[in-house]
């Protein structure tokens, strides 16, 4: 619909001689998924939500050629009066704070000179004429940046690992392989601001002492290979990539590696693998990745939205993004929240944010008045957060404290008539699926469970089914090989912890 909504935008500028004054830049993502398509008009920052392509007339004589906001209804309020709010006014913007996705829904993706307009490439040039290696890795390092792929690894730290290595060759990795049912964080950074990516990682290679990156981007995500190809073709052009980069001596390169979406494949090794040519299987750890990682040779590997913050960091400096979020949480998090919620999109919270703020102040409260259950975090490695909850600190840290973890974002909001029994279901289901088969806890241990789990929503669990599946998930954590089936039973067990009486009540009623 956006491409059509697009196409009669140039028609009726070119109709009424406006194409010259008007240009129409397609971006990408600006989060707020339930009320696309979007249109941005600026300067005024006007926000037209779920346009139709029979409203792009209005849009142009109305507000383009006569400068009046036409009145449409706003996500969020209720008053088709009060439309004439900016983008800054709406609550599902105001209450962000925009880093890792600071440029998206904003520059044109396709365009580098977009990006350098909004201080693109800056980063780079600061480390590489003003910076040392060394005091690269010391601002990642204070600036307290944790990974967000999942485990929330301090950056800095792993760089400092890798740097450490002697070595004539070693390797920047980045992860955008991203596989979590729901989630669309890295996915929106790669369509909507890939140069921050390619900056973060020359920045990163500079930090190590590499001259060669691997970007491992799922084949299911064409739009976002095709942006980051153009992307990297124009920072060659530029001089961004290459062998000389701005003149410094400095050398970069990158290359996509396509993944054929097998969620094993998002775990370090088995990314590194699967990037050698090889079938995408974790291998045992140590040596980890910094010293022995792709191809044997020291590597780091980090994800999307983890390298979007660190041009960032760089410009503004480590004491400012630590000033962000929770003593042991900095900065931001991108959430994609789904399920049952209003606003449905793409959302980026200083950590801390609770997760009431977010589902009820950002994502507008629970569609038809209904009460909030639970929320899935974390995905299939994830825990659920029951309501008694909602008002948790959303970091690394409280999260773990209950049984949930933050994962790489997916939040998945559930009402009152979702069945958590199910729900736990439906995530091992995924993860029985996704499980590569190497290890035998994993490969065996995760069927028996979801076999007891079927019979226990079938209506023919047996007494002493919950005990036994509390057995198998502590024997899986315990002996798995990587993180899948480490993190496999974990929407069991938080289900079990805090929905106990629903298992309970499948066995009892047989229903
Ligand atoms: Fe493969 Fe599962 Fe073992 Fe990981 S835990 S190596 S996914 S079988």
């Amino acid at each position: 619909n956006s491409v059509k909504v697009m196409e009669e935008m140039n028609t009726l500028l070119l109709a009424n001689k406006l194409d010259k004054e008007v240009q129409i830049v397609k971006t990408g993502c600006f989060g707020l998924c339930a009320e696309g398509p979007i249109v941005v008009v600026y300067p005024e920052g006007a926000m037209y939500t779920r346009v139709e392509v029979s409203d792009v007339k209005e849009i142009v004589e109305e507000h383009l050629l006569k400068g009046r906001i036409v009145k449409r209804l706003l996500a969020g309020e209720k008053e088709a009066e009060d439309i004439s709010k900016s983008l800054e006014g709406v609550d599902f913007f105001k209450r962000q704070t925009r880093i890792a996705l600071r440029n998206c829904g904003l520059i044109n993706p396709e365009n580098i000179d977009e990006y350098i307009a909004f201080d693109g490439y800056k980063a780079l040039e600061k480390v590489l004429t003003e910076m040392k290696p060394e005091e690269v890795i010391d601002v990642m390092k204070q600036s307290g940046l944790r990974g967000r792929g999942g485990a929330g690894f301090p950056t800095g730290l792993k760089w400092s690992f890798a740097a450490q290595q002697v070595n004539d060759v070693k390797y920047v990795c980045c992860n955008a392989d991203e596989g979590d049912p729901g989630a669309f964080m890295d996915r929106s950074v790669l369509e909507g601001d890939p140069h921050s990516l390619i900056e973060a990682m020359a920045i990163a290679g500079y930090a190590i002492g590499s001259s060669q990156g691997f970007v491992y981007v799922r084949a299911e995500y064409p739009i976002a290979v095709k942006r980051l190809q153009i992307a990297i073709e124009q920072a060659k052009e530029y001089g961004l990539l290459g062998d000389n980069i701005l003149g410094t001596g400095f050398k970069f390169d990158l290359e996509i590696r396509l993944g054929a979406g097998a969620f094993v494949c998002g775990e370090e090794t088995a990314l590194m693998t699967s990037i050698e040519g090889h079938r995408g299987e974790p291998r045992p750890r140590p040596p980890f990745p910094a010293v022995k990682g792709l191809w044997q040779k020291p590597s780091i590997l980090n994800n999307v939205e983890t390298y979007a913050n660190i041009p960032v960091i760089i410009l503004k400096g480590a004491e400012w993004f630590s000033s962000i979020g929770t003593e042991k949480s900095k900065g931001t998090k991108v959430f994609a929240i789904g399920g049952k919620i209003n606003n449905t999109g793409l959302v980026e919270v200083p950590m801390g944010t609770t997760l009431r703020e977010v589902v009820y102040d950002i994502g507008g409260g629970i569609p038809k008045g209904k009460k909030f259950k639970a929320a899935q975090m974390g995905g299939p490695s994830g825990g659920c957060v029951p309501a008694e909850h909602l008002d948790i600190p959303i970091d690394y840290d409280s999260l773990l404290s209950i049984g949930a973890m933050m994962g790489s974002g997916g939040l998945i909001v559930m009402d009152e008539d979702t069945c958590m029994v199910d729900i736990a279901k439906f995530f091992l289901e995924f993860t029985v699926d996704e499980s590569c088969g190497k290890c035998p806890p994993c490969r065996i241990g995760t069927k028996r469970m979801l076999e007891i789990l079927t019979r226990i929503t079938e209506g023919k669990g047996e007494e002493g089914d919950i005990e036994k599946l509390e057995e198998l998930a502590k024997n899986i954590k315990t002996a798995a090989l990587c993180g899948l089936g480490q993190t496999a039973p974990n929407p069991i067990l938080s289900t079990i912890r805090y929905f106990r009486d629903e298992y309970e009540a499948h066995i009892k009623d047989k229903k």
